[in-house]
């Protein structure tokens, strides 16, 4: 697989630029702080689909009870593969790389993000800023999370979350849903590069009987994850949501935004 830095700096920038083309009668951010919150969150749930991976940054991001949900879910989604899958697909060993890496996922995470703040308002925003920012700080700054015990790390997201909500009090469901809903995709578009590819329209699109299809680019394309590769797409990664913040920061009219 791709590594989580890289997933959640492509997330960020993916919800940098989002946030910039973005007008504000559709929930789009109305100022600078407002984007920013908006590229944590799709940093965050750029890691989502690798919850179905005990092994991956994000299961151990909310220490124990974020590595007993990653097994939830590893069970889930190969419970979900098993049943939605034909004879003609391959047999897979556990659940990574099914349920949660498709775009179904993508929209459904987004629609039940948006579903939770229409139900619940304000402790839904908070509670979904809190986990998305934490996500966030454990994919943006692995070498700082290493060095920090995972509460002190839970607690500064917790602080960063209250921020977060204050600062962008307005903040609507669609909005919030849209921008994990990017942030998953921007997962799904890293991992299709990789070696194995991605399922992205199962278990709907059926092909050659197959639900569970891998889409993948052609051979001599794909990269190797964790390889050199890797270190290539987070620089990448890593300059571009540099060059989006100075943008968003100092001329966000350059990027279309007309903040205050
Ligand atoms: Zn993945």
């Amino acid at each position: 697989m791709v590594m989580g830095p890289t997933h959640a700096m492509s997330g960020a920038a993916a919800g940098l630029a989002m946030a910039a083309v973005l007008p504000p009668t559709w929930g789009g951010p109305t100022s600078v702080s407002g984007a920013f919150v908006f590229a944590g969150v799709t940093a965050g749930a750029a890691l989502l689909p690798d919850l179905d991976s005990p092994q991956a940054t994000i299961a151990r991001s909310f220490g124990p009870a974020s590595q007993a949900l990653a097994h939830v879910v590893e069970r889930g989604s190969a419970a979900i593969h098993s049943a939605t899958s034909t004879r003609r697909d391959d047999h897979r060993e556990n659940g990574h790389r099914t349920a949660t890496h498709t775009l179904a996922f993508a929209f459904l995470a987004g629609a039940g993000v948006a579903a939770l703040v229409s139900a619940f308002g304000k402790p839904a925003v908070l509670g979904v800023l809190f986990l998305m920012l934490g996500l966030a700080l454990r994919g943006l700054f692995p070498k700082w999370v290493k060095k920090n015990d995972w509460l002190m790390v839970t607690g500064i997201a917790a602080g960063l979350s209250v921020l977060a909500w204050v600062a962008s009090a307005s903040v609507s469901g669609p909005a919030l849903g849209a921008a994990v809903t990017v942030g998953v995709i921007a997962h799904l578009v890293g991992d299709a590069g990789t070696k194995m590819g991605v399922p992205l329209l199962a278990p709907i699109v059926s092909i050659n009987g197959k639900r569970w299809w891998d889409v993948a680019p052609p051979s001599m394309l794909r990269i190797k994850a964790s390889g050199p590769a890797d270190k290539i797409l987070l620089g990448a990664f890593t300059v571009l949501s540099v060059a989006l913040t100075y943008l968003v920061l100092l001329a966000p009219e350059s990027l279309g935004a007309n903040w205050a």
